[in-house]
């Protein structure tokens, strides 16, 4: 399935280019502090464009570390459902798709008349790397 890719403002294209450049997760100030020099003064500025753009399913929005990661879908502009696995050693997050999982929810919610806005599912380890690596 195709999405025409959203028109992004000046400021939602810089959040979003600083995302894609660090190759994972930022919190809104770490974002902040890069674009200082692009002209973000405030905090706001950011979490508007972070809001848009999760909105347009180009970022998503990790509860557990309060941070934002560049969707890893190149060209899927909307999914509503998510699933990272977070080194909790090295910080490597990578983004997968449970497509039987998410079959599962959709089960769920649909025999309990929940009304699913959107999913995401954060799992926390140790990743590959970290465990053949001994230190
Ligand atoms: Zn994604
Ligand atoms: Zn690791």
């Amino acid at each position: 399935m195709a999405h025409a890719q959203p028109e992004l403002t000046k400021n939602q294209a810089l959040v979003f280019g600083s995302l894609s450049d660090a190759g994972g997760p930022l919190t809104a100030y770490a974002i902040l502090d890069l674009l200082r020099e692009n002209g973000f003064r405030a905090p706001l500025q950011v979490y508007r464009a972070l809001d848009k753009l999760v909105e347009y399913g180009m970022v998503h929005r990790l509860e557990s570390l309060n941070a934002f990661v560049a969707c890893s879908h190149k060209g899927c502009a909307e999914h509503g459902t998510a699933a990272f696995a977070i080194c909790e050693n090295c910080g490597d997050v990578s983004e997968f798709t449970p497509d039987e999982v998410i079959k599962l929810l959709k089960e769920w919610t649909q025999a309990e008349g929940f009304t699913l806005a959107r999913t995401t599912i954060e799992l926390r380890g140790t990743c590959r790397d970290c465990i053949s690596q001994p230190n």
